[in-house]
């Protein structure tokens, strides 16, 4: 699974509106934080990074939405993402399909409900980064941005 440029570049732009761009580390700490927190050390609040945490966090979702299709590899079907899935892309296109109707598929039970103005993409990165901002206002790692 892997975000497409299109969606990173919105993900670094939520970020960034909510002032936390200072926080996103080097390529080298969110790894060192990568590898904390697969071992389930306990992660430091100065290894924090927004940008990794929002990536975590859609990537959670889009297995919850998706269940482990999320985390197939195919070069054709996903070649403009290097053949991996956008935890975006893929959710907001089975959200788009089933929104208020059903995709057609006699089996299938998913339905989507609005959950606001938005479409679901948008919608998840704005919530996702509010919370980050929230976590982040929490343990005093920005200095009451508002
Ligand atoms: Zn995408
Ligand atoms: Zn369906």
């Amino acid at each position: 699974m892997k975000i497409c440029t299109h969606h990173w570049a919105m993900c670094r732009k939520a970020i960034d509106d909510r002032g936390l761009t200072p926080l996103v580390g080097t390529g080298q700490a969110a790894m060192e934080r990568a590898v904390e927190e697969i071992e389930g050390r306990p992660t430091e609040d100065a290894t924090y990074d927004p940008l990794m945490a929002l990536n975590y966090m859609l990537m959670g979702r889009a297995i919850e939405v998706m269940g482990l299709s999320a985390m197939v590899t195919d070069m054709e079907r996903y070649a403009d993402n290097d053949g991996e899935v956008c935890p975006l892309c893929e959710p907001r296109r089975i959200f788009d399909l089933h929104l208020g109707k059903t995709c057609g598929d006699p089996q299938c039970t998913l339905s989507a409900i609005p959950t606001g103005t938005k479409p679901y993409d948008e919608d998840f990165i704005d919530g996702a980064s509010d919370s980050i901002l929230q976590h982040c206002r929490e343990r005093w790692l920005v200095a009451g941005v508002q």
